[in-house]
């Protein structure tokens, strides 16, 4: 029923074939003003229509009873009911991907080319062209130069970055793009008429999601669901389409996201690549693979039972997700699905089909490896931190050089946030925070010493003065950096900072609820203050 369907429906005349306007109407043009070219290039994803809009244009240009100016062949004349039942004489059907070698091409082209026509054109459409060898693209080639004048090359592929350059260059070319899913819903909408059956409008818009964009996909999908149909069951459910429809696949995903995890950027492409030898729609895979990952996320959260999106998967799928939830932090899953989302579009257009996702693999492995090391380095150094401090102890007349060690590709994004900070340990590191800050900004320990910790949420530190000269400069970008990084490094983890101003009152009522040094400083340091902002204490 899959392949009938397909078959039955395929557009037979150009107002038939869905989507693809820019290419139809430039070819219609061409028909119009006999201003055909010589070689055409159709490029596009498989399944979007490239042969069967190559024969349309092939039976046109041979079409018995087509009258000038017009564009649409007649499918009724000896030569365009030739073409339908692929036993015309003047139209040669290459498939590429069996004949790579180039007897081959010399056998059905280069022998064939000279002998005229039958009608008024002989049409070669060569389908997977980019399956030739390289001998075979040079025979091909010294044709597609000097081609008889009654010949067209219609070469058709999924691949054309394959291609010599020099192939591209003879041809015109037409990029096909995936059709949308309201064209595609209202193409099924005609056939499940025709065929007098009982769907509804729902489950033909959830297969033209499902097909992704590809034409046939959706046609055999809907073969597949008509095929349940018995006196029995007469009505098909969104049950059924979920039921017969497969996602992507399941251990394509698992894989995917092991390698992320084990952050091997190697099995990861491996993964990719052997997607598209099975020629999976890396646009669908990719929505899968979001899927995937926040299932994961809600897994980490506790929320497995409460999702009815995990409730319909297998016992080995949500396993499979449970136990890789372990071995994932919940920011990095983040970072994925913030990945996967931006690609989204990309992969829509990509010439290279992998290549977006293939990047992001590569690139979320290399900054999880990047932020590892970053994280080695920091334990490091706090243990360095730990013998200079019991150094200094012991012999107080040696000078120990700076206790921060803050390095010059320190950032937000590389370090640290495995553990949250109270306010406590942030009181209780407060002088040793000033302290650090001393070998880092002028004016930042001026600043600390002036202002206090309110409040931290998920390590973002509200920190409030009622010196609101402080709080601008500490809101300043660079200021700002340099104070997150010594709170981050003195407290070993990320920590970010909210400055806030608030009233002399408040001021007072955390110096004595804190207990912390006293705002108020001494003649010297206001001065010092003034210094470090450009200006001058007035008496
Ligand atoms: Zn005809």
């Amino acid at each position: 029923m899959s392949q009938t369907l397909y078959r039955k429906y395929r557009p037979q005349i150009f107002a038939d074939v869905i989507g693809q306007n820019h290419i139809k109407i430039t070819l219609q043009n061409e028909i119009i003003s006999e201003q055909v070219a010589h070689a055409y290039l159709f490029t596009g994803p498989r399944g979007i229509g490239k042969t069967s809009l190559a024969r349309i244009l092939a039976k046109s240009l041979n079409c018995e009873t087509k009258k000038e100016k017009e564009t649409e062949p007649c499918n009724t004349c000896h030569s365009c009911v030739a073409i339908t039942q692929g036993n015309s004489f003047d139209i040669i059907e290459i498939d590429a991907a069996t004949h790579t070698q180039v007897d081959k091409v010399r056998d059905n082209i280069i022998e064939n080319i000279n002998f005229p026509p039958h009608g008024k054109y002989k049409v070669f459409i060569i389908d997977e062209v980019h399956m030739l060898s390289t001998a075979a693209f040079n025979a091909l080639l010294k044709t597609l130069e000097e081609p008889p004048t009654f010949v067209v090359f219609i070469l058709c592929t999924t691949e054309a970055y394959k291609l010599p350059e020099t192939i591209i260059s003879r041809c015109q070319r037409f990029d096909f793009k995936k059709v949308s899913a309201e064209l595609i819903t209202g193409k099924l909408k005609k056939i499940v008429a025709e065929e007098k059956l009982n769907i509804h409008n729902n489950v033909l818009a959830t297969i033209a999601l499902r097909s992704g964009g590809f034409i046939r996909d959706a046609e055999s999908l809907l073969g597949q669901i008509t095929s349940i149909i018995t006196p029995d069951k007469k009505e098909i459910t969104l049950a059924d389409v979920e039921a017969i429809i497969p996602r992507s696949d399941f251990l394509a995903l698992a894989n995917l996201a092991a390698a992320l995890i084990d952050k091997n950027a190697k099995a990861g492409l491996e993964t990719i690549n052997q997607l598209v030898a099975d020629g999976v729609d890396l646009e669908r895979f990719n929505l899968d693979a979001l899927d995937y990952f926040r299932k994961m996320i809600l897994i980490k959260l506790g929320l497995k039972n409460q999702s009815e999106n995990i409730a319909g998967l297998s016992e080995e799928v949500v396993n499979k997700l449970i136990e890789q939830a372990e071995k994932i932090e919940i920011n990095f899953l983040i970072k994925i699905l913030d990945k996967l989302i931006s690609i989204q579009n990309a992969l829509k257009d990509a010439e290279i089909p992998q290549l977006p996702l293939e990047i992001a693999v590569v690139e979320l492995c290399e900054e999880e490896k990047e932020i590892e090391k970053q994280k080695n380095k920091e334990i490091k150094g706090n243990e360095e931190n730990k013998v200079n401090a019991e150094t200094q102890n012991k012999n107080e007349d040696i000078e120990v050089g700076s206790r921060l060690h803050l390095e010059p590709t320190c950032s937000k994004e590389n370090t640290s946030i495995s553990k949250n900070i109270t306010l406590e340990q942030i009181k209780s590191a407060w002088q040793e925070i000033i302290k650090a800050s001393q070998n880092v900004n002028h004016s930042l320990p001026l600043i600390l010493k002036a202002s206090y910790p309110l409040t931290i949420t998920n390590n973002l530190l509200e920190i409030g003065s009622e010196f609101d000269i402080h709080i601008q400069k500490l809101k300043s970008n660079t200021c700002l950096n340099n104070a997150e990084q010594i709170f981050s490094q003195v407290l070993n983890s990320f920590v970010r900072l909210k400055p806030i101003t608030f009233s002399h009152e408040k001021a007072e009522e955390l110096k004595q609820e804190f207990n912390l040094s006293a705002p108020e400083l001494p003649p010297a340091d206001i001065e010092e203050i003034a210094k470090s902002f450009g200006g001058k204490v007035i008496e």
